[in-house]
């Protein structure tokens, strides 16, 4: 794929779906046992409307077309629920990728939490997502009116010039994610934002929080910690990022 720095995230998320979908089915490469949330099934996927300095999948995101794997929703939900059988996990996840890049990779997502929730009630699906198409596509979001559906929106920047340097994208869609937040709280779905936070300063991250008040979202920001392997912090030295 071509990518030019910044780049338009909206047109990168159409060029990616049209990779990673093929019909209902999506692009995954794992399914794995994780010890993260004490243990969760975890199905690993590719593509994304970001190229952030810190993905720990960079080189996965930067070039999904090398994969081949094509999987239907049927076929995730029921490795993931074997998964979950055998490890005794009650916890779901997509990971490696952003989830939502347009209506037909939120549809294949809706019916895997559909299938997982008809076959486990009691679980929960934790949906890791960086809100972008969400809050471009607000009419998408009552679909997501899940009892056990936990959403957790990861913001990339605190302002315009941080959220470009940091995912690559064009900075005049920073806001983005926080209208997938308020509008989430609007339906009383259960989602909060978090953010890297070994990358700003005390001040800035106040700033965000204020940010969020501002835009009378009232959940907590979760702060996340970076996992430094060596190609992230080659990749946020490129980009001029500093911890
Ligand atoms: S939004 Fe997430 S999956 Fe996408 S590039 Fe950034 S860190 Fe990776």
């Amino acid at each position: 794929m071509n990518l030019n720095f910044p780049f338009d995230p909206l047109k990168r998320a159409a060029e990616v779906e049209s990779i990673v979908m093929q019909g209902d089915k999506r692009l995954y490469y794992r399914f794995r046992p994780a010890p993260y949330y004490g243990g969760i099934a975890t199905a690993d996927a590719v593509g994304c409307s970001f190229l952030c300095a810190y993905c720990w999948n960079y080189n996965r995101n930067l070039n999904p077309a090398r994969f081949r794997e094509f999987y239907n929703s049927q076929q995730v939900s029921s490795k993931l629920l074997n998964i979950a059988q055998r490890k005794s996990f009650n916890m779901f996840r997509i990971s490696g990728a952003e989830p939502i890049l347009g209506e037909n990779s939120f549809n294949h997502l809706i019916d895997v939490v559909d299938i997982i929730f008809q076959s486990r009630p009691c679980s929960v699906f934790i949906l890791e997502t960086n809100g972008f198409i969400l809050g471009c596509r607000t009419d998408l979001i009552e679909k997501l009116k899940f009892q056990n559906l936990r959403i957790r929106i990861c913001l990339k920047g605190v302002d315009e010039q941080s959220f470009e340097l940091i995912t690559g994208a064009q900075r005049e869609f920073f806001a983005y994610p926080f209208k997938a937040l308020k509008e989430l709280e609007k339906l009383g779905i259960n989602a909060w934002p978090a953010l890297m936070g070994d990358l700003f300063s005390h001040d800035k991250i106040l700033g965000l929080k204020k940010l969020l008040e501002d835009y009378e979202i009232n959940a907590q920001l979760e702060l996340e910690s970076l996992e430094a392997y060596p190609f992230v912090l080659e990749n946020m030295k490129k980009r001029k990022l500093n911890i």
